[in-house]
Order: C-alpha cells, then sequence, then structure tokens
C-alpha cells in the first residue's frame, strides 16, 4: 500500500506544495493547505499507514516503542555525560509520525518559553501571538475559556480512569506546600494535578486520526506512503523537487510554491545536509554539493532526560498486578472493548507536578511524571511486583548537542549527540529534582502505598551518589527540538515565517524550528508550529 488514491503518481508529478513527513507538524499542513481546494498538495511519508492496532489505543505506546515497521528506532552516539551509554530514541515512522507512538499527554509549556522566544527577536511567537492556534488547533472537552479551544481537530481530555495511586500522588504533593492545578495548560503550570491527554472517547487522537482523516478524500490532497525522501531538488538557491524511493522506484514529486520539510528534529537537518544545505567543509568530506553554507543545521539539538524513581507499593493497585493476573488482564480488555475505559487507556503519566527547584527561578524548572506501573526500562516486560514510577525530568536544560550525517546513503542512520548532564545547572537540577520527588513521595497521603523506594535505593542519599544514578539509569522523555532553529543570528536555519534562509521556496515545520526546547512535551506546541505555519503559507500565497 502506498498512494491514497487511485491513481498512481508518474514518475515525475506537479504539486503546488510537497510536504516531507506526515508526523505532528504534517498532517496539519497536509490539512490546512489543501482545505479551500485551490492548491494541490503532496504528503510524502516514510512509513506506512497507521494500521497497526496498537497505535489506537492509548497504552498501546509501550507496544510501540520498539516495534520497527512503524518507528525508526534511532540511538545516541555515546553519552559522555551519562557513563558512556547510548540512549535509544524512538520516533514515528508511520502516518501521524511521533504522534502516533507518543505518550499522548497534552502540555503547552510555559507562557514565559513562548515570551523568551520573542524576546529573542521572533517577532509573532510570543505568547499571546501563539495562544491563539493553541485554541485553533484544540478541541478541549472541559469546554472553552480564555486559555481553551473547542472547535478544532484536535481532541484534549481528561483521563477516563479513577485511580487511586495517581491521586494519593497529587495530594502527598500538596501536602508538600506544591500548590493544586487543575490545568497545566491554564493560567499557570506551577502545581500538582491530572494530565490531559489527545485522545477521543478513550482512543489516541494523532494528527493522522485528527487531522488527515478528514482530509484524506479531498481531490487536491495526495498521501503517499512508504516514500522515503532521498533528497532535495535546486536550481540555484531555489528548492524545485523531492526526490523520493517508492517501491524500489525513484520518483520525483515538483513543487510549483513551496516544499515544507516536516521530516522531526532528527530527520530534517539530516534532509537538509542530504541535499547540500549544511556545514559545507562537512559535506564536502561526505562528497555531497553544497548549495547553501548553513553552518547552523543540525545544531544546537536539545532533548529532555528523565530519571526515574521506582516505588514498591504496598496495595494490588498498579497496572503491574493487572498485567501479571490474567484474570484482572482479560478484565482489563473488556472493559476497554466495552466502554474504552479502564487502566487501557493509561498514557505517558497520569498525574504529575510542575515545580521550582529553588526560589532563584521564576517558573518551574521540574516536571514529574508519575505513572502507576513500573519496569526496568520503558518499554519492556513491568515488574513481577507491585510498583509505580514518579520521574524527574528537567525542563530547560542547558546542554546541547548536534545532528551529522553519517554518510550521504539516505537509508543510513544520522549522528545524534546530545550531550546530556554537560552542565552544572543541568546536574544540580536533577539531584535537587530528586530530593523534592523523595519528599513527595514520603509525605502522608502515600504512606499507605509505599513499601519501599526500589530505584534508586534508600542507601543512595548524597549528591554525588545520586547523580551516579543519573547517569547510569537517565533516558529520554523523546522530546528533541531545535535543530533548524528559528533566530535572526548568522546560525538560525529558519527565519520567522520557517522560511530557510539564503534558500527560496523551502521551509521547515516542526520540533525542529524550535528557539530552544520549551518547558513541557512537545507534542501541543509542534501542532501549534504547524497551524501558525500554515496560516503564513496560505499568506504568502495571495
Ligand atoms: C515514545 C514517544 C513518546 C512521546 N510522548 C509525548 C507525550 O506524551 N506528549 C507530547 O507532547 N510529546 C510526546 N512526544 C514527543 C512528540 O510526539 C514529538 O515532539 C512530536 O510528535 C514531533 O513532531 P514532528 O512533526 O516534529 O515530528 P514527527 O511527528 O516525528 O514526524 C516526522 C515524520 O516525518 C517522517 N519522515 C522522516 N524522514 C522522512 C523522509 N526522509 N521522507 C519521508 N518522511 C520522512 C517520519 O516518518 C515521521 O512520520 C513523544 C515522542 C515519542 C517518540
Amino acid at each position: 500500500m502506498t498512494s491514497s488514491r487511485a491513481s498512481k503518481p508518474s514518475d515525475m508529478a506537479e504539486f503546488d506544495y510537497v510536504i516531507v513527513g506526515a508526523g505532528s507538524a504534517g498532517c496539519v499542513l497536509a490539512n490546512r493547505l489543501s482545505a479551500d481546494g485551490k492548491h494541490s498538495v503532496l504528503l510524502l511519508e516514510a512509513g506506512p499507514r497507521d494500521n497497526n492496532i496498537w497505535i489506537h489505543v492509548p497504552l498501546g505506546y509501550g507496544k510501540l516503542f520498539k516495534e520497527k515497521t512503524v518507528n525508526w528506532m534511532y540511538q545516541t552516539e555515546p553519552e559522555p555525560g551519562l557513563d558512556g551509554r547510548r540512549v535509544f530514541q524512538p520516533r514515528g515512522k508511520v502516518l501521524g509520525g511521533s504522534s502516533s507512538i507518543n505518550g499522548l499527554l497534552y502540555v503547552r509549556g510555559q507562557h514565559e518559553d513562548y515570551d523568551r522566544w520573542r524576546q529573542r527577536g521572533n517577532v509573532g511567537w510570543g505568547f499571546d501571538d501563539v495562544l491563539p492556534y493553541f485554541k485553533k488547533a484544540e478541541n478541549q472537552t472541559r469546554g472553552a475559556d480564555p486559555y481553551h479551544g473547542t472547535g478544532g481537530p484536535l481532541p484534549v481530555s481528561d483521563w477516563r480512569h479513577a485511580d487511586p495511586l495517581s491521586e494519593a500522588f497529587v495530594k502527598a504533593a500538596v501536602e508538600t506546600g506544591i500548590p493544586f492545578n487543575p490545568d497545566f495548560n491554564g493560567a499557570t503550570q506551577e502545581g500538582a494535578g491530572f494530565f490531559q491527554t489527545t485522545t477521543r472517547r478513550g482512543r489516541r487522537a494523532s494528527s493522522a486520526f485528527s487531522y488527515l482523516r478528514p482530509a484524506r478524500n479531498r481531490g487536491n490532497l495526495h498521501i503517499e506512503t512508504d516514500a522515503l525522501a532521498r533528497r532535495l531538488v535546486f536550481e540555484g538557491r531555489r528548492a524545485r523537487a523531492v526526490e523520493y524511493r517508492q517501491n524500489g522506484r525513484v520518483r520525483t514529486a515538483r513543487a510549483r510554491r513551496e516544499i515544507l520539510v516536516s521530516s522531526g528534529a532528527y530527520n530534517s537537518p539530516q534532509l537538509l545536509q542530504l541535499s547540500g544545505v549544511g556545514p559545507a567543509e562537512f559535506l564536502k568530506q561526505h562528497g555531497i554539493d553544497v548549495v547553501l553554507d548553513a553552518q547552523g543545521v543540525g545544531n544546537d539539538l536539545q532533548d529532555h532526560l528523565q530519571v526515574r524513581l521506582v516505588m514498591r507499593c504496598a496495595q494490588r493497585v498498579t497496572l503491574n498486578d493487572v498485567v501479571n493476573n490474567p484474570l484482572r488482564g482479560i478484565m482489563a480488555g473488556a472493559q476497554y472493548a466495552a466502554f474504552r475505559k479502564g487502566p487501557l487507556t493509561i498514557a505517558a503519566g497520569t498525574s504529575g507536578a510542575f515545580f521550582k527547584t529553588s526560589p532563584r527561578l521564576a517558573t518551574p524548572d521540574i516536571q514529574i511524571h508519575f505513572i502507576p506501573f513500573s519496569t526496568d526500562k520503558m518499554g519492556e516486560k513491568l515488574h513481577p511486583f507491585s510498583g509505580f514510577t514518579a520521574s524527574v525530568c528537567q525542563l530547560r536544560p542547558e546542554s546541547r548537542g548536534s545532528l551529522r550525517i553519517k554518510s550521504a546513503d539516505p537509508t543510513v542512520p544520522p549522528e545524534i549527540r546530545i550531550n546530556y548532564l554537560a552542565t552544572e545547572t543541568d546536574r544540580r537540577a536533577f539531584i535537587d529534582g530528586i530530593a523534592i520527588l523523595r519528599k513527595i513521595l514520603a509525605a502522608p497521603a502515600l504512606k499507605p502505598y509505599v513499601v519501599d523506594e526500589v530505584y534508586p535505593g534508600a542507601s543512595i542519599t548524597g549528591d554525588e551518589d545520586v547523580l551516579d544514578f543519573c547517569r547510569k539509569t537517565g533516558s529520554t522523555v523523546y522530546h528533541p527540538t531545535s535543530t533548524c532553529r528559528m533566530g535572526n543570528d548568522p546560525l538560525a536555519v529558519v527565519d520567522q515565517r520557517l522560511r530557510v534562509r539564503g534558500i527560496e521556496g523551502l521551509r521547515v515545520v516542526d520540533a525542529s524550528i524550535m528557539p530552544d526546547l520549551m518547558s513541557g512535551n512537545t507534542n501541543a506546541p509542534t501542532i501549534m508550529i504547524a497551524e501558525k505555519a500554515s496560516d503564513m503559507i496560505l499568506q504568502d500565497a495571495r
């Protein structure tokens, strides 16, 4: 299966817009740019259709973690700050991209993140500028208010399961002095509360579900799956076409107006470098003809690191107890099949908290994801005992890394260096964040549930030992950004309208354009970016 339309594309076809990548951002573009019927749009996706059943069940994200049919399954290079370990980097390779395999949490970040982008000279990207696009995208099940919209394609819902453990975590956080926050995406992010998810009646609402399905029968939208873009074709400094491989054949799609690269924070800079847009000396070493010496392409890679604390639970109320008991497992399956409720609706966090590790900070620097199950590694078997997990994630790491191709062959995975824990601020945030989380886990509301701390364990207390635990176990929260970042300085890759600097007819629209990593989960912000980009692209077409 490759084409969404009856007629196969010829080896050379022409469209107004060619979008590379049907992920969180690409599906939004495909919908919005084809909506008025005036423009022809081609959407190229390297992966298959989203037929895998586990895509649509929220808890299924655990099954897709290492499912290579829908996942690029990248690895970092050995990370110096993590004892030289390579860190597994799942990325969606399917319609919906990473929004089809992600943890479903709907978190926008802090107002100050966008105001910081604006302060760095990115006109039009302050919080007041981007809020209308968050609202435009959203269909909030709680109803509309000054921060939320109801008419958009993206359903945002509360969790459909009452879980005493997740509630106890929130109460415990409040007992330590953290305020209760009913809405992490409202007036302020700080506090403890429950996450909302991108789900509709207990099913995943990926961007393919929310944006592509309603648009896929439009005559002017062509969707090609299993279509790997190999390079962009230029005439001088103007992007003219995308060369892609599908079913063993190389095809070319020409763009009358623009090419929109939405291949994600790893594959967008990879495609630019493969096409001759990147650091010139480096490209020449790979035998690639240089179209534009753009030193910033692939720089400034940022990601959220998380360190997980695992607790042994005194009561059989965790998902471990459901999965490890065949009868309870069958009942959970039946409950989901009949009502779309119960443990199978668990996302990557049920409740959580945002707090500051120091009064010197203006806004939270730590996010806690609480989840009522435990495992040694994400995506692997749950523990045989009753257990739960609370992870510490530093929201604004200072550490920066890079993305570089390893070969001119587009099928060779790129070299990913994140440099986790490279700065003292980043290391201190984890030491202090874990100390605060331990206070929450010891608070009265959680007492009836806690037997002991399995990881790191009560004996790990001093700063050096805690940091050593972070180095040995830290892993990603799957939020790479900023490899084609927006800005005005010489290393910025795109301008405020997301046009690649120095090239005509080419924009990058996805998580890679973020000037820096915002303080939260990255799916909703990426969808916002694509909503705003759609408006700019259509304005520029007039
Ligand atoms: C396991 C996991 C859990 C996550 N959990 C959450 C969460 O709970 N909440 C949250 O907000 N965020 C979460 N995220 C992050 C969030 O999903 C991403 O930040 C967001 O989806 C990025 O969107 P994007 O459009 O930049 O890239 P993607 O959605 O990754 O889309 C890129 C698309 O381009 C395609 N592509 C790449 N190269 C090519 C090529 N050469 N030719 C054709 N197609 C190509 C890819 O196959 C993919 O479909 C998670 C991510 C992962 C992987």
